[in-house]
């Protein structure tokens, strides 16, 4: 997989002119920012780790997760995914252009996973997004029903017109009742004020033993440790940057027993790759990376890719847990 097969290049820009937009709307509310704790484990010591955005990106000194704090409190975090410009342009332009290939780089192989794991009863997908993940997995498994959760008024309605069953909610305010098999969410948890929170929520819609399976970045994987805040994952909307071992301890604190924990990500050496040939990660003191990642690419690019996602390493993580 290539980078620019799920990002085309030409959206990209008009995509990164509206996330400024909408990140200056955001910090023009400063003093609708609150400090908070880890949001991992709720440790309150910490260092500063970067800063981007004129934010403040907080190292827990107790299990080494990231955190924005202070960061925008609920409400605000709410009006701010409703009025995105940006989030707009993913649903009206950027997903229709590139959902074939995002199918098929991207929610296949989720769907395949999960299914790999679970394939009956109910599964509800929180921050169902487009709707493409939903429409795979019920391509594949033989689930009873699909639910896509999804909060935002356009995404919901895409996921409607593609025939899907939506709820319109967050998940704690989807009054699913009790009972589900299956809970997946892919890349939401870093963008909440509070994971833990949600996490509970996800324990309580889910039946005793049933699963939950979610991605989201892994702080200690190569591309976010290699250019640090150069990294498109540290983003302003990115609150949580957490690792395996500290999603996995916040997972058993919510009820859950943690199965598994994976890095299957496939772009990290790419991404670290394409900073270096535009100048802005310099190699010249890194030998050994400048000969993976330039002058020996064609050889050793894959392999390295293979081996960090094989190890742990890759900065895109799956947690696979069930519900004590
Ligand atoms: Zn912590």
């Amino acid at each position: 997989m290539r980078e620019t097969d799920i990002r085309p290049d030409e959206l990209m820009a008009e995509q990164a002119r509206r996330y400024a937009a909408d990140v200056a709307w955001l910090l023009e509310r400063r003093d609708r920012f609150v400090e908070v704790p880890c949001p991992a484990c709720d440790a309150t010591e910490s260092t500063r780790h970067w800063a981007k955005y004129e934010l403040d990106y907080r190292r827990c000194a107790s299990c080494e997760s990231v955190y924005v704090s202070p960061r925008p409190e609920p409400a605000l975090l709410d009006e701010y995914y409703r009025n995105s410009t940006n989030y707009e342009y993913w649903n009206t332009v950027v997903f229709p252009a590139s959902e074939a290939a995002r199918r098929e780089r991207i929610f296949r192989p989720r769907a395949e996973r999960v299914v790999s794991y679970a394939r009956t009863g109910t599964l509800v997908d929180v921050g169902a997004g487009y709707g493409t993940f939903c429409e795979e997995a019920i391509a594949l498994g033989d689930f009873d029903r699909v639910i896509a959760l999804e909060p935002e008024p356009h995404l919901a309605q895409t996921c409607r017109d593609k025939g899907l069953e939506v709820i319109e909610a967050p998940v704690e305010r989807a009054q699913l009742g009790v009972g589900v098999d299956v809970v997946t969410s892919f890349e939401v948890i870093e963008h909440l004020f509070a994971p833990r929170l949600f996490l509970e929520q996800c324990a309580a819609i889910l039946r005793p033993g049933g699963l939950l399976m979610l991605t989201c970045p892994n702080v200690k994987g190569f591309d976010v440790e290699a250019l640090g805040e150069l990294s498109s994952t540290v983003d302003a909307e990115h609150l949580n940057y957490m690792h395996p071992a500290s999603l996995g301890a916040l997972l058993e604190r919510c009820g859950f027993a943690v199965e598994q924990a994976l890095t299957p990500g496939r772009l990290d050496a790419e991404l670290v790759r394409k900073r270096a040939l535009a100048g802005d990660l310099s190699l010249v003191e890194q030998p050994f990376l400048r000969r993976v990642l330039i002058d020996e690419w064609e050889r050793l690019g894959d392999a390295f890719q293979d081996f960090l996602a094989a190890q742990g390493l890759s900065s895109n993580m799956w947690l696979i847990a069930r519900r004590s």
